[in-house]
């Protein structure tokens, strides 16, 4: 690892990896991820990733989506967001994604809860894998790009509202501290912080706790989706989705006598407050997801990992209710981001789930994330490069240069952190993890 870079990249998941490929190849990028480079919530979209399919749908997109947001979005975002959504799918199908086609070769398009028309396309029911899997092999082919996994950032270097880099704690377990031109936290989000999440556990929200320690804007940290329809288990372990495209096919939910009681596609946040109150109706852990009313095709090749996963756990679908129960899926709100994901930092970008570019206002609507993730991290990418009218790196002589050859201990000095301190990451990981949830419910009590 070099000691600087003209951007970092902190993750790997769809926003980084669109980041990446949006920069030109003469600009040399530091990418790193906190574990494995497949351990990124990204991988585990089922559903799918709308697109305005035709131009007559973008009024009706535009309502959904805002809709769905209680009116809260930021219009401009979604409207950048729609506009961007035929040339951002056209790139993923040039680096080869493959979604789901009707038999005359035509994109098929499907449904999911709160949509008023089939504008999702869907790659089986493993979209983000497939779509990850192609945007991480075309990073790892580009010469420019250097890729540290098991590589964790622990703090920002800042001073006087400038970012200059990060320090991170690489594969050997060393702190370093890495200086860049410009820095995106792409972090993802915070499932990880709760107990029942359907997010890898390793998604902490780490960017948003260094923002709320270097006065970063943030935004909505109480903003978090539940999803209505995870597996139920008795196991202590990440929850299993199953997709509001099964509801959006025509599965239905039944409480303990195998009565229907709510409207399946109603959106999610209303959705999630009838389970649970029909839970506590019945005194149950779970309810009851029937499949089985699906009937237009067949289930176990339309969902074949979500068949996959209920058999594995002992239950038939094609034959059998499944228990779903709500758990913490999404997070809208973030570290507040303007249209070119700009933070209230300079040189500082954030993108994906990690940020709050008020696409999705109160609540997002399902399938938007990757799209938004996708949008707004290319339009980051785009902005490093060239900021108002300028190229952004001629001419210039990085801002950092007086600081680059310093000790360790110099540095520290400089941007104020505690190297021991953050060598110690158990404890810092509660640290952040209480530092979050009290912003939670800081945010909670003055609404
Ligand atoms: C089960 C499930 C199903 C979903 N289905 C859909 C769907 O059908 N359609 C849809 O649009 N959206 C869906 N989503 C949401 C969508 O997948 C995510 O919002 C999106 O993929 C987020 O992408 P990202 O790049 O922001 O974050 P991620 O893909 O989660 O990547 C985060 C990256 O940050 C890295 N990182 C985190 N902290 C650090 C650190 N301290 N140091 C270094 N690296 C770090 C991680 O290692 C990882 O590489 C789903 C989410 C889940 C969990």
């Amino acid at each position: 690892m070099k000691k600087s870079y003209d951007v970092i990249i902190v993750g790997a998941g769809v926003a980084g990896c669109f980041a990446a490929l949006h920069l030109p190849p003469d600009r040399q990028v530091l990418m790193i991820t906190k574990e494995d480079i497949t351990e990124c919530d990204s991988y585990l979209a089922q559903g799918g990733i709308c697109v305005l399919k035709d131009p007559s749908d973008y009024d009706a997109f535009f309502e959904d989506t805002m809709k769905a947001g209680h009116y809260e979005n930021r219009k401009e975002s979604v409207d950048c967001m729609i506009r961007s959504s035929k040339g951002v799918i056209e790139e993923l199908m040039g680096y080869g994604v493959d979604f789901a086609r009707n038999p005359d070769g035509t994109l098929e398009f499907t449904r999911e809860a709160a949509h008023s028309t089939n504008r999702i396309l869907h790659h089986e029911d493993i979209t983000g894998e497939e779509i990850t899997t192609h945007l991480q092999a075309a990073v790892k082919k580009l010469p420019n790009v250097e890729i540290h996994e098991h590589t964790r950032m622990v703090d920002l270097l800042t001073e006087k509202n400038r970012c200059d880099g990060i320090v991170l704690i690489d594969e050997d377990g060393k702190l370093q501290v890495v200086f860049a031109s410009h820095i995106l936290l792409a972090t993802g989000g915070i499932g990880g912080i709760y107990e029942n999440s359907t997010n890898y556990p390793s998604l902490t929200g780490d960017s948003l706790a260094l923002c709320l320690k270097h006065d970063i804007k943030l935004e909505h940290l109480n903003y978090v989706q539940i999803h209505p329809t995870t597996f139920y288990s008795e196991k202590k372990e990440r929850r299993f989705l199953v997709s509001e495209s099964v509801r959006g096919e025509g599965a239905v939910l039944r409480d303990k006598n195998g009565e229907r009681f709510t409207d399946e596609l109603l959106p999610r946040d209303l959705l999630s407050a009838e389970i649970l109150k029909q839970m506590a109706k019945d005194h149950t852990k779970y309810v009851h997801l029937d499949m089985t009313t699906i009937t237009k095709f067949d289930i176990r090749k339309r969902f074949p990992h979500i068949v996959q996963h209920c058999l594995d756990c002992g239950i038939d679908p094609t034959k059998e209710y499944v228990p779903v129960v709500p758990a913490q899926h999404y997070f809208m709100g973030g570290i507040h981001v303007d249209l070119n994901s700009h933070t209230s930092m300079d040189h500082l970008y954030a993108s994906g789930e990690t940020c709050c570019n008020g696409v999705h206002g109160k609540n997002r609507l399902a399938s938007n994330s990757l799209l938004e993730s996708l949008v707004f991290a290319k339009n980051a990418a785009e902005h490093m490069v060239v900021i108002d009218g300028q190229r952004a790196w001629e001419g210039r002589s990085p801002r950092y240069l007086k600081n680059i050859d310093k000790s360790l201990g110099e540095l520290s000095q400089i941007y104020g952190f505690d190297p021991e301190q953050l060598l110690d990451t158990k404890d810092s990981d509660e640290e952040n993890k209480q530092m979050i949830w009290d912003e939670i419910d800081r945010e909670n009590s003055s609404n």
